[in-house]
């Protein structure tokens, strides 16, 4: 796998929320949890996880989602596109959603989560697979750094 370089563009269904990266992606990872399902109307969620620092954005966004403690998920206020999301507690990453990016294509999950509640025809070409999630931090910054050896 070859992982795409820097600087990164993206758009919402419509076009009104632009997004940028400068920076490489940290992990790429698919959750296969049922919030997931149902928030993304598919059978798992793509995410691509950068550093805040690295993302901007233009247009308006809206909040949506369980509005759960410490989960902030960010949609386009005109097509209401699932966007990004941040997590409470690590605000010096952000969640993109892989579908918004031009290059959606090249950031192939590296880990899938959740697979617990995996609807049983879903295949993701993941090298890591957790039941539930990587236990602590430090298994998440092993896998951040295995993947951005590649
Ligand atoms: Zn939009
Ligand atoms: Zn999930």
């Amino acid at each position: 796998m070859i992982l795409p370089k820097p600087p990164f563009e993206g758009s919402c269904l419509c076009g009104s929320v632009q997004v940028s990266v400068t920076a490489p992606a940290l992990l790429t990872l698919a959750c296969h949890c049922r919030d997931c399902q149902k928030l993304c109307a598919s059978a798992y969620s793509l995410t691509t996880m950068f550093p805040s620092a690295s993302f901007s954005y233009k247009g308006e966004l809206v909040k949506g989602g369980l509005g759960s403690s410490g989960r902030t998920h960010y949609f386009c206020k005109s097509c209401l596109n699932f966007v990004f999301s941040q997590i409470g507690g690590a605000d010096q990453r952000i969640n993109l959603r892989t579908s918004v990016l031009n290059e959606a294509a090249s950031f192939e999950p590296f880990v899938e989560v959740m697979t617990d509640e995996k609807v049983p025809w879903a295949k993701v070409p993941a090298v890591h697979s957790f039941p539930r999630y990587p236990e602590t931090l430090e298994n998440l910054q092993a896998l951040m750094d295995e993947y951005s050896a590649r």
